[in-house]
């Protein structure tokens, strides 16, 4: 059986945000989906099961809905696994009360640690102030706290705390070539969202060029996986893939229900590329800027003209259709 470790839960994909690095592609566009009492439950005890004694908590934003988020933390402790530590962007750190109050419920529940995510990407949705407000609070509650990542918000300092800034604004700022920058030195994985800033650093190659990749075998790796509010797993590193959590756990991957998967782990993305090149696929003249921004083009495809149960949630291959075709217009 498949033990889960550094993994998460991903309590929503909705967001308040929509950053240029986000994995998962969230954004206030998402649906409004919450994880449910029933879903929270089912996912601890399967982890439990499978050995997993830890876990963190993030999203999309997992403050959105705290009620949601308590009842996940709740299932987590009937069946003894421990909050690692919760992501947030800080969005809803702007009155007092409110931030004392949730970090006292979550206190009562043996949350001790928040990290709280602070840099160039982030600060185009959410003000400096609300970072350095909650972590005060947290500081004065208590908690133990980290600021992801900390080099970048001692750069940032420097800027208006009470507002956000746009791309245009921090390339002057921080120079033109700060996304770029900014996403090797956080070591982004360059997937989700991602794919566009890949267009940025990589040269594109014809896709003949990714045909003889090795295999995906990581997917079925636990390391840092995430579950999520649907009841599926989403492998480390390649999000938009999806397998039902049980069957993840269990390592039974019907090549029928995931025939994508199936092909990604067995054989790699050439497979993959013929599987649907027989469903109509034409790759891009322009080529692709990474073996995976490859994958992500044949999935996008086959999530609208051969669906199956691997491709999932359908809001992240709206919302990063929808940033490759922007940046494309840029
Ligand atoms: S090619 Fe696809 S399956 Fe392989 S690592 Fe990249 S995103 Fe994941």
């Amino acid at each position: 059986m498949n033990t889960p470790y550094y993994s998460g839960i991903i309590t929503n994909y909705v967001c308040t945000a929509a950053c240029r690095h986000c994995m998962f592609g969230s954004s206030p566009s998402c649906p409004k989906d919450f994880i449910t009492s029933d879903e929270a439950e089912r996912t601890a005890a399967l982890l439990r099961e499978a050995g997993t004694t830890s876990v963190h908590i993030g999203g999309g934003e997992p403050f959105m809905n705290f009620t949601a988020l308590l009842t996940l933390i709740e299932a987590l402790n009937r069946h003894n696994i421990a909050v690692d530590y919760i992501e947030t962007n800080a969005f809803w750190a702007k009155d007092d009360g409110i931030v004392k109050k949730r970090l006292k419920e979550l206190s009562k529940r043996g949350v001790t640690s928040v990290m709280i995510s602070a840099d160039p990407f982030h600060i185009e949705y959410v003000p400096l102030n609300r970072v350095i407000n909650l972590a005060r609070h947290l500081n004065e509650e208590g908690f133990d706290y980290f600021i992801w990542q900390e080099r970048f918000l001692r750069r940032l300092l420097k800027l208006e705390h009470n507002r956000t800034y746009n791309r245009k604004e921090l390339e002057g700022i921080l120079g033109k070539n700060y996304v770029a920058d900014t996403a090797r030195e956080y070591g982004v994985g360059m997937n989700g969202r991602a794919l566009a800033i890949a267009s940025e650093i990589y040269k594109k190659q014809s896709y003949k060029a990714f045909l003889n990749s090795p295999p995906c075998r990581d997917i079925m790796r636990p390391q840092h996986c995430h579950f999520d509010l649907y009841g599926n797993a989403i492998p480390a590193g390649c999000p938009g893939l999806s397998i039902d959590t049980q069957e993840y756990l269990y390592e039974n991957i019907p090549e029928k229900k995931y025939p994508v998967i199936a092909l990604l782990v067995k054989k790699g993305v050439g497979a993959l590329y013929s599987y649907a090149a027989e469903r109509g696929f034409v790759p891009d003249d322009g080529g692709y800027p990474t073996k995976c921004a490859f994958c992500y083009a044949l999935r996008s495809y086959l999530i609208k003209n051969a669906p199956s149960d691997d491709l999932s949630p359908a809001c992240f291959y709206e919302n990063i259709d929808k940033t490759l075709s922007e940046e494309e217009d840029s």
